[in-house]
């Protein structure tokens, strides 16, 4: 776990305080933690170059120790806020799940990972059959019911490291990460075949319900294309799912 705060003399026995931030900066796991420091110093300058760097707040010497705890503490409390911030932000509001924005963020970050390294990824494109008329025979607070099902039983399947977002409505989107696109249609079929067999209770009704998807995996396309042309394809295939009867998979243009 890394820490919540760090406290740093601007002078330190093998090298200053700036170099150490802006070491820490580069790395991502600690970018993020806020630094206090704490300084002799009295120049304007110089807390002006660590503010600049990153810092948060600072304490001159010697420090006292209400004021340290006060100033900790409320370190502490803007980063709890930033933290909430960030996470309401990449959170779809329904469903709890990642949202479109962090999808494509994280995505990309992903795929410039995976040609790298010359790992594969896929991405499959989710939408809810005839969603609608779940909306219009059972109502809205059903359909977010299923929404909510949905949801869980896809991540009862993928792995924690995957990418699950909701696109928008009752449409979906996975990155599965370092797998081949037959493991990724194996997990989707599973899923797939669990709604098939599944009822669901909501007030008095029964509910099942079906998605159809298209699948396409990063190798596939000769490792030539981004994240749009891959969300682009596998969203061609999902059509050609809907077209020919839904409730299936699509994972090549056969
Ligand atoms: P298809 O099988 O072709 O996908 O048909 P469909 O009915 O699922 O698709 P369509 O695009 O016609 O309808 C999607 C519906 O989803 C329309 C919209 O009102 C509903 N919807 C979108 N967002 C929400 C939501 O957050 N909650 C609920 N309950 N309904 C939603
Ligand atoms: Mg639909
Ligand atoms: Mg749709």
């Amino acid at each position: 776990r890394t820490p919540d705060v760090i406290l740093m003399d601007i002078m330190l026995p093998d090298c200053d305080g700036y170099e150490l931030t802006r070491k820490l900066q580069s790395i991502d796991e600690y970018k993020n933690i806020p630094i206090i420091f704490q300084t002799a110093k009295s120049a304007s300058e110089d807390l002006h170059k660590g503010f600049e760097l990153g810092g948060v707040d600072y304490l001159r010497k010697p420090i006292d120790r209400l004021e340290l705890q006060a100033r900790v503490k409320s370190v502490i409390k803007i980063k709890k806020l930033e933290n909430e911030l960030r996470q309401k932000a990449i959170t779809d509001y329904m469903t709890g799940i990642y949202n479109r924005r962090y999808f494509f963020e994280t995505a990309k970050k992903n795929l410039e990972y995976a040609k790298r390294t010359n790992k594969n990824l896929s991405i499959a494109m989710l939408d809810i059959d005839f969603f609608k008329k779940i909306n219009d025979t059972y109502g809205h607070d059903a359909g977010d019911f299923v929404l909510k099902k949905f949801t869980d039983i896809i991540l009862e399947n993928i792995r924690s490291y995957d990418i699950f977002a909701r696109f928008g409505g009752e449409e979906f989107v996975i990155q599965f990460l370092d797998i081949e696109k037959e493991s990724s249609l194996n997990i989707l079929n599973r899923i797939k075949n669990s709604l098939n067999e599944t009822v669901f209770h909501f007030k008095e009704y029964e509910i099942s319900f079906t998605f159809s998807a298209g699948l396409i995996d990063f190798f596939e396309e000769n490792l030539r294309t981004d994240i749009d042309e891959l969300i682009k394809i596998s969203d061609k295939r999902l059509y050609k799912a809907k077209q020919t009867g839904r409730n299936k998979i699509i994972y090549d243009d056969n």
